[in-house]
């Protein structure tokens, strides 16, 4: 599909990303930037008609895990965000950044890393390393970069459980300040998983009182999504008012039975916060169940010494034992979810080695005799540690009160990788604008928090919105049959009714076809 570098989209109805109400419009886009014409008096420009449609920003996935995605050279999971009109990701979440990692590092970031990344687990020393690689290679959308507190930290002090002294500490801040005056917009954490878990809240607040200087944000996926959430977010709260960072709530929810319907407690809780002046915000996916790696269900000491020692260990009847007694009885403050869902709710998603497996659930996986650790450490031991896993964890009525909440906005969390993923990476958007349309108001409304309002909360300037002078990554769909028709059984089908993505004025996809997938390029904080 080539495109001159001026044409008219005619005849559709602008949806523009501000939660404004739609309104008729030609769209030129010319040398890639946007520039709006009454109906109909646009001419002379090559035109693509699009009657009957609805034209709307390129969505921006605040929550993805997409960082060197393109070094799997896999097209289905090349295509599968593009496909659903997301034009940009926000990457290096739950503390997963690919840099910045020393020299001499790369082997245990790699372990670190693979886990969401895959096998390809590139790592880059720093942010324009990583910037000339991924290019290179051929982004689909666009990715902005946070960098990963879980990064930071197992490149300084690996997996050892234990707090960063202060010369470290200088070290992780010296290397993040790095990355961010280079274009990363932000820190994440992810302070549930391993080696992260291990770091006191006073670590984290030194590392954010960087973000806050550079003017980025912090995105946290909290210490504890099932009998902690609240303590959990107030530890994210108390960072923000002891920096004056802003804080997002990565993939917000309850996790675990006991604690469905508990939503307007936690969104009371997040509304006070706001209330006192905490610039507080979250994303959600619009899903019922988690997704995550297998061997992060585990208590966190079976990390400890590193991720290759725990699954040594996994023979070992004694530590299997341990292990069975913490599943069991729980340890403080660690959130246990797999336990909290239930082993038949935890299935296998991805398990190269043993494709059979995919879409079993660990207790389907157990012989009469055994117990989860047994088939948990069998999947595990036969894929090398590499394992996804589907949670279904969550109560819809909660999610729906998640994603309605005023300071919400939409991420997949979707883990790009082969096998049988969780349908988010594919589903997300569409399902959305479909779903969710109602209970959020409107179209508009649906379209405002996967577009401009997200990209003023992470400051991506010049993008989320169909305006004059804007770059134009554009969807071009039908409201009336927008829809995901992605599952848990079949995670590759793709959505409906996304008929054209333009990124940066290119068309990545038209007809609902993949025509180009090296339309993205990384962006950078504070710059068009
Ligand atoms: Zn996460």
């Amino acid at each position: 599909m080539t495109l001159p570098s001026e044409f008219v989209i005619r005849g559709g109805r602008v949806v523009d990303g501000s939660g404004r109400a739609a309104f008729a419009a030609d769209v030129i886009v010319t040398d890639g930037r946007i520039r709006l014409a009454e109906a109909g008096e646009a001419s002379g420009f090559e035109s693509v008609e699009v009657d009957g449609l609805v034209v709307s920003p390129g969505f921006i996935d605040t929550h993805a895990h997409a960082d060197v995605e393109p070094y799997l050279e896999d097209e289905q999971v090349h295509a599968a965000r593009i496909v659903q009109g997301v034009t940009t990701e926000i990457v290096g979440n739950c503390g997963f950044s690919p840099f910045p990692v020393p020299a001499g590092r790369d082997e245990v970031l790699g372990s670190f890393l693979s886990v969401v990344f895959g096998p390809q687990a590139s790592t880059f020393e720093e942010f324009d390393g990583y910037r000339e690689g991924v290019e290179a290679k051929g982004l689909a959308s666009n990715v902005a970069p946070l960098v990963g507190h879980g990064t930071l930290r197992a490149g300084t002090l690996g997996y050892e459980n234990r707090h960063a002294t202060p010369a470290e500490i200088e070290l992780m801040r010296e290397r993040l300040e790095r990355a961010l005056t280079a274009g990363a917009f932000g820190m994440s954490t992810g302070l549930c998983y391993t080696p992260a878990t291990y770091a006191p809240p006073a670590e984290v607040q030194a590392l954010a009182e960087v973000v806050a200087r550079v003017g980025g944000i912090y995105s946290t996926h909290i210490r504890n999504e099932t009998d902690l959430t609240a303590d959990s977010l107030e530890e994210a709260f108390q960072i923000s008012r002891a920096t004056g960072v802003p804080v997002h709530i990565s993939h917000l929810k309850v996790a675990g039975g006991r604690h469905w319907g508990t939503s307007g407690e936690i969104i009371a809780q997040l509304e006070a916060a706001r209330a006192e002046g905490v610039d507080v915000t979250a994303d959600v996916y619009p899903y019922t169940a988690a997704s995550t790696s297998l061997h992060s269900l585990l208590p966190p000491w079976t990390a400890q010494e590193g991720i290759d020692r725990l699954f040594e260990n996994l023979g070992d009847e004694d530590w299997r034992q341990r292990v069975t007694h913490d599943l069991e009885n729980g340890v403080p403050g660690w959130q246990n979810l797999g336990t909290a869902a239930g082993w038949h709710n935890v299935t296998i998603a991805t398990s190269v080695r043993r494709p059979e497996w995919e879409g079993k659930a660990v207790a389907d996986l157990m012989e009469p005799d055994e117990r989860p650790i047994d088939a948990i450490a069998r999947v595990l031991d036969t894929n090398r540690g590499k394992v996804v896993v589907v949670i279904e964890a969550m109560d819809a009525d909660d999610v729906t009160a998640f994603l309605t909440w005023d300071h919400s906005v939409v991420g997949s969390d979707g883990i790009p990788l082969p096998g049988r993923p969780h349908p988010r990476l594919t589903g997300t958007f569409p399902r959305v604008l479909r779903r969710y349309r109602d209970a959020l108001g409107s179209l508009e409304a649906a379209v405002n928090r996967m577009t401009g309002a997200s990209a003023q909360r992470f400051q991506i300037p010049d993008r989320g919105f169909v305006a004059d002078g804007l770059v134009a990554d554009l969807v071009v769909l039908d409201p009336d049959a927008v829809s995901d028709r992605s599952t848990y059984a079949e995670p590759w089908l793709r959505p409906e009714g996304i008929h054209h993505v333009i990124v940066g004025g290119k068309p990545a996809v038209w007809d609902s076809e993949l025509v180009d997938g090296r339309t993205g390029v990384v962006l950078r904080r504070g710059q068009a």
